[in-house]
């Protein structure tokens, strides 16, 4: 039996499916180099900027100086540093939970998280435009997985009066790829009148939305009404990392069940170190000046209606037409990729456009001069 690799990657490039790791060169905040040519970069997830400011970068070298540059086992084996403990506690204040557990990644929260408390006789069932790692999460537990079309709760509805088993609904708050938000207070009110549980993935809402930049969940009041909590240090915090927050009681049969964690190195106790300062700074005044100026740039490029999110798509459709017309703003110097199968549905590529706090006043003029030049944009 043959690999066929030369046919698998050949199908993938007729497709406008191929993907390459281009280098990303003379990264300054939102100016970076590729193929030798300065571009904006308006594809980061790092909406406040915080990765590149000089708080962050010193709070890091800090930790490094304090804690070492690896951890050197998994917490349950060694033992766990002060760091993740004081991340944990904090990210439980800041969510309104009894507690939190960290992980390597956001990828490795769900995948610790979801199989650790379902099984092979209970239901998932997710929203169809859910991140990848909370499908595969889904996959992993052995659970009966069914999927509701994006935001449609009577479809969610009568999914869920036909499941056996403990339910977990899962869904997104801001969905990475179109930047809209899920229909909370329709699932929240569904989740209780069902006795399902929630898990809500803020990836790209904490930083952005809420009070003190909690989220969507505490942008609505519903805090206390989602069973679990999810999130990544990876965006709007400027880091790398991934985190639950949920009740004590789920929390420690977490880290008894969470493979992800348990068979896994912990992260550098320097991140979870900079990770402290770096929620204080999203938490706080800095961060509301930053989210000021973040809003105040999205009312530029999206006047009407006001964007939910940081995130702008712009669905293209053909594959390759979204290439060429990636490849054509990229020549005027913005990095703004075209997001294609399988990250989005076939047919629904798109440009997606993430605007930052991190980015100058001058740089968003410049975007929003430059898109309402572009025909596809009109
Ligand atoms: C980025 C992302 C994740 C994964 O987080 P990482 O820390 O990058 O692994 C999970 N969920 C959503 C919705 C995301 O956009």
């Amino acid at each position: 039996m043959s690999w066929d690799l030369d046919t698998q990657s050949a199908d993938l490039r007729a497709q406008g499916l191929w993907r390459d790791l281009r280098l990303l060169d003379g990264v300054k905040g939102p100016i970076v180099q590729v193929d030798s040519q300065q571009l904006i970069n308006f594809s980061s997830n790092d909406y406040l900027g915080l990765a590149a400011s000089s708080e962050l970068k010193e709070a890091l070298k800090e930790g490094v100086n304090l804690y070492g540059a690896g951890s050197g086992a998994s917490r349950l084996v060694s033992g766990t540093q002060r760091p993740h403990l004081q991340l944990e506690e904090a990210l439980a204040e800041f969510k309104k939970t009894q507690a939190a557990l960290t992980f390597s990644s956001g990828y490795a929260a769900a995948l610790g998280t979801i199989p650790g408390l379902l099984g092979p006789s209970d239901t998932i069932i997710l929203d169809k435009l859910s991140h990848a790692c909370l499908v595969d999460a889904a996959r992993l537990s052995g659970a009966t997985i069914r999927v509701f079309p994006h935001n449609h709760v009577e479809k969610l509805e009568r999914l869920l009066a036909t499941a056996k088993g403990r339910v977990l609904i899962v869904t997104e708050a801001i969905f990475s790829m179109d930047g809209d938000a899920c229909a909370l207070l329709e699932i929240v009110s569904l989740k209780e009148r069902y006795g399902a549980w929630l898990l809500l993935d803020e990836a790209h809402s904490v930083g952005v939305l809420g009070p003190q930049g909690r989220g969507l969940a505490a942008a609505l009041g519903l805090e206390n009404q989602v069973e679990l909590h999810m999130g990544t240090l990876s965006k709007s915090f400027g880091l790398s990392g991934g985190y639950l927050a949920a009740s004590r009681q789920v929390i420690d049969l977490l880290i008894n069940r969470a493979r992800s964690l348990i068979y896994s190195t912990a992260p550098a106790p320097a991140l979870a170190y900079a990770a402290v300062h770096a929620l204080a700074l999203l938490s706080g005044q800095d961060g509301d000046l930053r989210r000021d100026r973040l809003w105040s740039y999205l009312a530029i490029l999206h006047p009407e209606p006001p964007p939910a999110s940081a995130i702008l798509p712009k669905v293209i459709g053909d594959e390759n037409e979204a290439l060429k017309v990636s490849v054509d703003l990229k020549t005027r110097g913005f990095l703004i990729p075209a997001i294609r199968y399988p990250t989005v549905s076939r047919g629904s590529a798109r440009l997606r456009i993430t605007c930052t706090a991190g980015h100058s006043q001058g740089q968003i003029e410049q975007l929003k001069a430059e898109l309402d030049a572009v025909d596809e944009f009109k």
